[in-house]
């Protein structure tokens, strides 16, 4: 969105909470990712710009008010993301060893919120919920090896405790079958490859086909789901060389009660068969039958939600930011001058980080048109931010220092994990 505000004569001010850039793509994508992460090279290309300013460490609602940017600025756009994860809404979710996606995935990501989270890697069986690809980046990251982990960015408090982890065994559990799975084929491929762990389906006991029901015919997903089915079936053919571990793809299944004393100590499975219904969806439904599975450490990744910003419109029931067509809907139903939105926190967690340049297209032709019909603010540039931000050159202070650390330790990076020293590396400290 910056760059083509950038194309289109505006200056650009990009606020964020964090004292560093590129959400997701720093705090989110998995570290073993590194040519999705070097997405990054084309966002210092637009923050190269000189109509360009970052502010790093400022929290738009409690730091600045949602008001005063609106005062000071001709347009405001909220790209603020889906930072909560959804809940199950089982018995013995609050137990010990059960956490959201979003903390794991941002532990192994040195998200500095996330620098104190501890997660139950004794246990020889972690249970991953959710059949996207951060189910599968939450199980690729646990099997892993610790030379493999080395040679990414992943966090060093991570590192460490990944590579001393006694996790032999991930299941990743899907409520629907393969047909109806959200990861994507290149994902699951890299799944089949791992060096130290066996990909198995259903336990290995059965063929994924025996589970999968036919796919609706029409269906917008068809080309993608019948290439998994069929890599599944590839897969299952192939003989196994019995690695020291193994992801366990179990579809048509759902979480019903997490049991355990003050952790959890196990997980109970509805077994569910598949029912199409009129329209072509097809929904779980229980059989009756249920498992029963040891495990230390559960993973909830079945989506996330937006997070409501103090003084900005916010659909509770959706986790979104309500808007049409970029701009954001006030109260009464209409636009509110001057607000938009765009990425997941507009159109919820879908879709891979270059779905997000569409969308940033799509958010800024409503601003054209927009400013084409003087529904802009004629607000000056703002001055309102706090002396002490984190500019483009703090954060080029802080990347400098990472990437020193990790020459020391023969490592892409080190990352900076605390609040404090991030700001202190900005501070060329
Ligand atoms: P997602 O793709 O929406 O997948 C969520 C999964 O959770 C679905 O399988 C869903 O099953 C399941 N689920 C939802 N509620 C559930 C419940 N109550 N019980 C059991 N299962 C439940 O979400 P995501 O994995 O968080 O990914 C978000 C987006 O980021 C996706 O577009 C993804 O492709 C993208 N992403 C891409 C990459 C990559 O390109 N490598 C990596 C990570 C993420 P149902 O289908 O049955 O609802």
């Amino acid at each position: 969105m910056a760059g083509y505000l950038l194309d289109a004569g505006f200056s650009v001010d990009v606020i964020d909470v964090l004292p560093t850039p590129y959400g997701l793509v720093r705090s989110g994508v998995a570290p073993d990712h590194t040519k999705i992460k070097g997405v990054s090279r084309v966002f210092d290309k637009i923050a190269s710009h000189q109509r360009f300013r970052f502010h790093g460490g400022l929290e738009v609602g409690s730091d600045i008010t949602c008001e005063e940017l609106a005062r000071q600025f001709h347009l405001v756009v909220y790209a603020t993301g889906t930072s909560a994860g959804r809940e199950l809404g089982i018995p013995g979710e609050s137990l010990l060893g059960c956490h959201g996606a979003e903390d794991f995935v941002r532990w192994y990501n040195g998200h500095p919120d996330a620098a104190d989270q501890h997660f139950e890697l004794r246990h020889p069986r972690v249970v991953v919920i959710g059949n996207g690809n951060v189910a599968l980046d939450i199980a690729r990251m646990l099997v892993l090896t610790p030379e493999e982990l080395r040679s990414t960015d992943v966090a060093d408090h991570a590192l460490n405790q990944l590579s001393g982890s006694m996790v032999r065994e991930v299941l990743i559990v899907g409520r629907r079958g393969p047909a109806q799975a959200a990861f994507t084929s290149p994902e699951l491929r890299e799944l089949g490859r791992l060096s130290r762990a066996d990909l198995l389906v259903n336990g290995g006991h059965e063929g994924c086909s025996s589970t999968a029901p036919k796919m609706p015919v029409g269906g917008a997903d068809l080309a993608v789901n019948s290439e998994i089915i069929k890599l599944l079936e590839a897969h299952t053919r192939l003989p196994k060389d019995a690695k020291s571990h193994r992801i366990d793809l179990r579809f048509n299944r759902s979480p019903v009660a997490l049991v355990g004393d003050t952790r959890v100590e196990e997980i109970h499975l509805a077994v569910n068969d598949l029912r199409f219904e009129v329209g072509g969806d097809v929904v779980a439904v229980p059989t009756g039958q249920e498992e029963v599975i040891s495990c230390g450490l559960v993973i909830r990744a079945i989506g996330y939600r937006a997070t409501a910003i103090p003084g900005l419109p916010f659909d509770f029931r959706l986790g979104l930011i309500p808007s049409r067509d970029g701009r954001i809907i006030g109260h009464d139903g209409t636009p509110l001058p001057g607000h938009y939105t765009v990425g997941w926190a507009k159109r919820g967690p879908s879709g891979v980080i270059g779905t997000n340049k569409k969308c940033a297209a799509d958010t800024f032709n409503s601003i054209m048109e927009d400013r084409e019909r003087s529904l802009l603010s004629g607000a000056a540039r703002g001055s309102l931010f706090r002396d002490s931000h984190v500019s483009w050159n703090g954060w080029m202070n802080i990347d400098r220092s990472e990437v020193s650390a990790g020459l020391r330790a023969s490592r892409p990076r080190v990352k900076i994990v605390r609040h404090s020293e991030l700001l202190r590396a900005a501070r060329g400290c």
